[in-house]
This record gives structure tokens, sequence and C-alpha cells, in this order.
């Protein structure tokens, strides 16, 4: 399988150099060449598959040019052992019609643990073979830091800086990250805010420079196409618990950057029967604003109680763009730089392809508690704030099309802020494996907000 750029101005890859990689150099997102794809023999034949041989079934055409068959199988076998549910991604009925897919088993409570801990073993599998090292830099508002920490913290061969913001990030969400050890974990407060911290990264990126020959940047965040990859088999193993490939069903998708929600729109691509993808949003409304009018319009960031949707452009986007564009990859490079410059209007065309499949809904902090505490009312259970606002748009589509599946995306114990608000009278408690996350001590460096000062530590505290 080749990976090309959605801009069309960057080499083609291979698996192996794609996952070593973060955007293009053309600053496009690499997407598969042709994607794969099953009849509903072949899925109906994946109905009785447990989690890990499911994976192993939807990833292979993506990674056999890189991976033996054994070499994968045992990789997959490692990365979901180490979930906390025996179904790795168990689904659970709310009400009539209405399901929750429970995302949250992985090592730090959030869905991102299914593509960083495959991604970490997939990585640390082609270094070794290929004697190289890699740094990994990423920034992080919470959820992404502490999953990408906790996959690759097993790799020798990855030194990995992950910035946040001081003082902003959640308790629990720090502790994740700063509670981990090992002399190639590098957590770095900078005293300044989200953006900054993602400014740095990306000017990194740019100029590796301040690197030691022979090392380069590898991206965690969703641009890393084996991040999305990985989320395709959940959609899959949802589909198949509920019917397919006789029955179609919904997923409602707690979206921030549409990495996750785009990867429900490759398994449909790929011959899973869907009905609908609801893009639920935040206050940060920028997908359902474009749905809605056709425009692609910046807003400032709004902090709400979900703050791992907190983001004013969603970068994965631009992936559905190209398809929404017939795969015209200068169509994507000249609305992409006019984006740069402001907002930009879609094509009738490119609007009508994205309706045909995508619905959205924004939803504030008031329906966001009001919805904890309908459902902890109704059906004795907690969800957290994101998984709660993909209920409250499943709950508005679904007059439409059922079953509706709405992807939990985080367990409520990590946002206990959240919940309290609710006021349902109950605190979630953080599972046993982390139940002394506050009381083990905590490593990491306050840096000023200075990208020098950052380069400067970088290149100090790289290992041998
Ligand atoms: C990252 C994250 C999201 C958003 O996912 P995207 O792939 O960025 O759209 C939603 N909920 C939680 C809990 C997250 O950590």
């Amino acid at each position: 399988m080749r990976y090309i750029s959605t801009r069309g101005d960057a080499p083609a890859l291979g698996f192996e150099d794609v996952l070593l990689t973060g955007l293009a150099p053309d600053g496009g997102l690499y997407v598969p060449e042709q994607l794969p794809a099953f009849t509903a023999d072949e899925i109906a034949a994946m109905a009785t598959l447990d989690y890990p041989a499911l994976a192993q079934r939807i990833l292979t055409p993506f990674v056999a040019d890189a991976f033996s068959d054994e070499e994968l199988q045992s990789i997959i076998e490692d990365t979901y052992a180490v979930f906390r549910h025996e179904a790795v991604a168990p689904l659970v009925q709310l009400g009539h019609d209405q399901w929750v897919l429970e995302l949250f088993h992985g090592p730090t409570l959030a869905f991102k643990d299914f593509a960083l801990q495959l991604l970490g073993r997939l990585l640390d599998a082609v270094l070794q073979r290929r004697g190289e090292k890699v740094v990994i830099m990423g920034a992080t508002s919470g959820d992404t830091g502490s999953a990408a920490i906790a996959g690759c913290q097993h790799c020798e061969n990855i030194d990995i800086f992950i910035l946040h913001p001081h003082g902003r990030v959640s308790d629990v969400q720090r502790r994740q990250m700063t509670t981990l050890s090992a002399p190639t974990i590098h957590n770095l407060a900078i005293e300044g805010n989200f953006d900054d911290c993602q400014a740095m990264v990306k000017a990194a990126f740019r100029d590796q420079g301040f690197l030691p020959d022979g090392r380069r940047l590898v991206a965690v965040n969703s641009i890393n196409w084996a991040r999305i990859m990985a989320q395709i088999v959940y959609y899959f193993y949802a589909g198949l618990a509920l019917g397919a490939p006789h029955r179609a069903a919904s997923y409602s998708v707690p979206t921030g950057n549409f990495g996750d929600i785009f990867a429900g729109y490759l398994a449909a691509q790929m011959g899973l029967p869907v009905q609908r993808l609801m893009i639920a949003t935040n206050a940060n409304d920028v997908l359902h604003r474009l749905l809605s009018s056709g425009t692609y319009a910046r807003q400032t960031l709004e902090h709400t109680l979900s703050p791992s949707m907190d983001i004013t452009v969603s970068s994965n986007f631009e992936r559905l763009m190209f398809d929404l564009y017939q795969r015209d990859p200068t169509a994507i490079a000249t609305l992409m730089e006019a984006f740069n410059d402001g907002d930009i209007s879609l094509s009738e065309q490119a609007m009508a392809n994205c309706r045909t499949r995508f619905d959205s809904c924004r939803v504030d902090d008031e329906a966001t508690t009001q919805c904890i505490a309908d459902t902890y009312a109704r059906a004795g259970y907690l969800l957290d704030p994101h998984s709660a606002i993909g209920v409250v748009a499943a709950q508005a589509g679904a007059a439409t099309a059922g079953p509706w599946v709405t992807l939990a995306t985080a367990h409520p114990a990590k946002f206990p802020d959240a919940i309290a608000r609710a006021g349902v009278g109950v605190e979630p408690a953080l599972p046993p494996h982390l139940a002394n996350l506050f009381d083990l001590p905590e490593h990491f460096e306050v840096l000023p907000n200075d990208a020098a000062a950052v380069r400067q530590f970088m290149a100090t505290h790289l290992g041998a």
C-alpha cells in the first residue's frame, strides 16, 4: 500500500515511512492511495473474531509491506492485552436503539490508547529493525500526551518530549503524564497556553536542525496515519456486534480534530454498512458551522467542560475534503492555502457529498451536564463529558437512523469536575491501576514560553 499527500506535491511513501513522519513535506496529510474493501461475505466471516483477530484482519492490508503476519499478530496481541476489559471495546446498551461503545479501558482511560499503544509498538519494531532512534515531540491539553507517553514508555529507541501548558491541564491528566518515569520520557510544562505549545512543536518540525545527525521528529497527533488506521477497527467491532453486514448502524462521535470520526468514514468506504456519521461538537463548533453553512471559518477558542474537544480547526478534515473534491490535490492545496489567510467556502458539490454521510450537532456545557445527570438517573450509567456530547447528538439524530452507537471516548473519572457540576451525587472512582495516582511523585520541567529554550533543552536531554 502506498500513501499519498492530500496536496499532491510530496513523494508517495510506504507504511514504514508514513509511520515515521508527520505532515507531508507539501503541508498535506498522507492518505492511502487506494483503500482496501471487504465484501459482505468477508464481513460476515469476521463476526466471530475477537478484537485482536479482527484488528489483524482490518489492518493487514495497510501494513503488509512492512510487517509479516506473525510480526503484526504479536504486536496486536501485546497492544490489546494491556486493555482492562475482556472485550477490549465493549458495547453497552443505554436505551432502545441507543448504545455506547466504551473505548476507555486502556491504560490512560481514553480512546487514544487504541492507536497510541499500537503506534508505540509499531515504531519500536521498525526502529529496532533499522537500527535508528527517533524523537517524538507533541503538544497536549490532556489526553494525547498521557496516551503517547504510555504508548512509548517502554521503547528504548524513542525519546519523547510532551509539552503541556503549565498549570492549565487537569490534575488527573497531568499526573497521568508526569508520574510515568523513564530516562526517555520528558514532560515539559511551558509557561504559556496550549496554542504556544502547539506553535513550538510545529516550528520544531519545520526546522529540525537542532537535533543531532540521524535523529528526526515523529508526530503522535492524529495527523500520523497509523493513528487513524487503528481506529477503523472498533467501528467494525461495534457494527458486527449489531448485525453487520446485514444491518447498518449510525455512529455519533465526540469530535475535535476529526481523527476518530474520519476512521468511521473509512470503515464505511471499506464496506462496513453505516447509515449516518454524527459529528458531535462542543461550543468549539467549526465543523458544525461548516455543515450548516458551507463556510469553514476559525473562531476564538472556548474553554469547555470537554477540554479534549477544545480546538479551533480540525486538522484531519483535510483528509475528508480530499475525497469530497474527488481526490483532486490541486483543489485541496488551493483551498488550504486560502484558509491560511481567512475563511473559505466549500463548493456546493463538496458539501452535498459531505451530507450524504455526515450530520452535525453542537452541544453546550449545560446540555452536557444535563445529559450526564439524565443518563445516570435513567440508566444508572455515568458518562464523561465528551461521551455525553455524543449521546446528546445521537438522540438528536435518532428519529432517522438507528441503531445509534455513541463512542464513549473517556472514562468519567478523568473529569471529576464536570461530573460534580452535573450533580449526580456520586464521584467516579479511578480504576485500580490508577488508584494511587495522587500518591506517586511527579516528574516535569518548567520551561519559559520560548522556542529556543525548548530546543536547547531537547538537544541536551536526548538519550545516547
Ligand atoms: C481526543 C479526544 C476527542 C476528539 O477526538 P478527535 O479524533 O480529535 O476528533 C474526544 N474525546 C476525548 C476524550 C479525546 O481525548
